[in-house]
């Protein structure tokens, strides 16, 4: 049981995020959810989160590309919980152009984003962690943490430089009772993803079954979509003792991708 343990997941409006939300609330942890969206839809979800076990749901709706907003999240966590003591850092954006020509703003976002908001949470939730001798940092990195694919250089670099720094991070507080790993997923079954599929279709005259696999599972050896409820219950998987000694992994859920 995660009763009385405060986890705080970025981006968990949607997709992954919520997955893990929902996993670790089942379990009684207190959850910081984070991200944007309709309020009403994120109303509910945070009142849904706050049923599964009676546990608190706190809504923080920062934008993460800027630190001020981090601090700002992070002091509100604290201010209601106490502190953090699992942080999932899942936020994230992509945005797919030849380097040549990728815009300069993309890729300041996406490195803020995807890799700059994670250094920022994780120093200001380790001194928590480390004065109860217990944490968990748990990454949502990606198969582009371990390969590169064309047209996504923010992305890949962003997300090789994650792993690079959990790896650090594991290394500096591993006699603390904190752990620090990469969760690495290849294609995941997310609104995001379902919602290409009828443009692919026109866009390569394909049927649904061909974009799915020879487009979105091309490299993705079992064909079959990762699922968010897979990668949270990995997740769930770290935060527990029997994964106490599991540190500066990376854990690759993608189907065999990155065995090629
Ligand atoms: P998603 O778009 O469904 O979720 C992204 C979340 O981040 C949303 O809650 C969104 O509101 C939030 N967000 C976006 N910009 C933000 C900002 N500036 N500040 C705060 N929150 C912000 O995507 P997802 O597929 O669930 O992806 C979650 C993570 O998983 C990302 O880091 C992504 O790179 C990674 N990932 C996804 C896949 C996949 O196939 N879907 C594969 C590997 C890795």
């Amino acid at each position: 049981s995660l009763a009385g343990k405060t986890a705080l997941i970025t981006g968990s409006t949607s997709g992954i995020g919520l997955a893990y939300a929902k996993v670790l609330a089942g379990e009684g942890a207190n959850i910081v959810i984070n991200g944007f969206g309709e309020s009403d839809a994120i109303e509910k979800e945070r009142v849904g989160l706050e049923a599964l076990s009676g546990a608190k749901a706190l809504y923080c709706g920062h934008d993460l590309t800027r630190v001020d907003q981090i601090e700002a999240m992070m002091s509100q966590a604290a201010d209601t919980f106490g502190g953090v003591d699992i942080l999932i850092n899942n936020a994230g954006m992509q945005h797919v152009a030849p380097v040549e020509e990728f815009p300069i703003d993309k890729w300041d976002l996406i490195i803020a984003l995807n890799l700059n908001a994670a250094f920022h949470t994780s120093r200001l939730a380790i001194p928590y962690m480390k004065s109860k001798k217990w944490g968990r940092i748990i990454q949502t990195a990606s198969a582009h943490s371990l390969v590169a694919s064309p047209f996504k250089s923010a992305y890949v670099t962003a997300k090789h430089g994650l792993a690079g720094f959990t790896k650090t991070v594991a290394l500096e507080v591993a006699t603390d009772g904190i752990t620090a790993n990469c969760i690495s997923p290849g294609y995941v079954w997310t609104p995001l993803v379902e919602n290409q599929i009828p443009d692919t279709m026109k866009a390569r005259n394909m049927t649904r079954e061909q974009v799915m696999n020879d487009v979105l599972l091309a490299g993705q050896p079992t064909k079959t979509f990762v699922t968010a409820e897979q990668v949270a219950a990995t997740a769930l998987f770290l935060c527990s003792d029997a994964a106490a000694n599991i540190t500066g992994a990376n854990l690759s859920i993608d189907g065999g991708w990155t065995a090629q």
